[in-house]
């Protein structure tokens, strides 16, 4: 997202769904731009999201892609590393002390507020969070 743009703005000006081109998140894997990581293993990254909506606010992708552009593109191949994302947004919240609770998001699509299209799985917590969301 940009500075000026809203959230929504961001995923309505995204590139669309069925996109296979490369993304931010790319240059993230390879660091070739810097993120803050608090989780790495060989098949999935976890990093502080640049514009936290909560104190705590981590974002856990695949290192490969492989297709999942978003949730809605995942295929029976796509189970093992489905399960990876979510098992580590467990490990990530307990990490960062989210004892009282915290929440696991995937946007997906323009009206699910998706900007970037390679799959990430949002850690949210450190307050009070809101049901239901915008
Ligand atoms: P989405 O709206 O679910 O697609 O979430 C994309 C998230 O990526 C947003 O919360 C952005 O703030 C975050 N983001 C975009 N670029 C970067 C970056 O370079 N580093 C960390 N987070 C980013």
């Amino acid at each position: 997202s940009t500075s000026m743009a809203s959230e929504k703005e961001a995923a309505l000006a995204a590139i669309p769904p069925d996109s296979d081109s490369p993304t931010i998140f790319d240059k993230i894997i390879n660091k070739e731009i810097p993120s803050t990581v608090v989780y790495e293993d060989d098949k999935v990254l976890a990093f502080r999201d640049i514009n936290p909506q909560a104190p705590v606010h981590i974002l856990i992708i695949p290192k490969v892609r492989d297709g999942l552009t978003g949730i809605s593109k995942a295929e029976e191949r796509h189970f093992d590393i489905l399960g990876r994302l979510l098992y580590t947004a467990k490990l990530v919240a307990k990490q960062e002390g989210l004892a009282e609770g915290y929440r696991v998001v995937i946007n997906d699509g323009p009206q699910g507020c998706q900007s970037v299209y390679h799959i990430h799985v949002h850690v949210i917590g450190g307050r009070q969070l809101n049901w239901p969301p915008g």
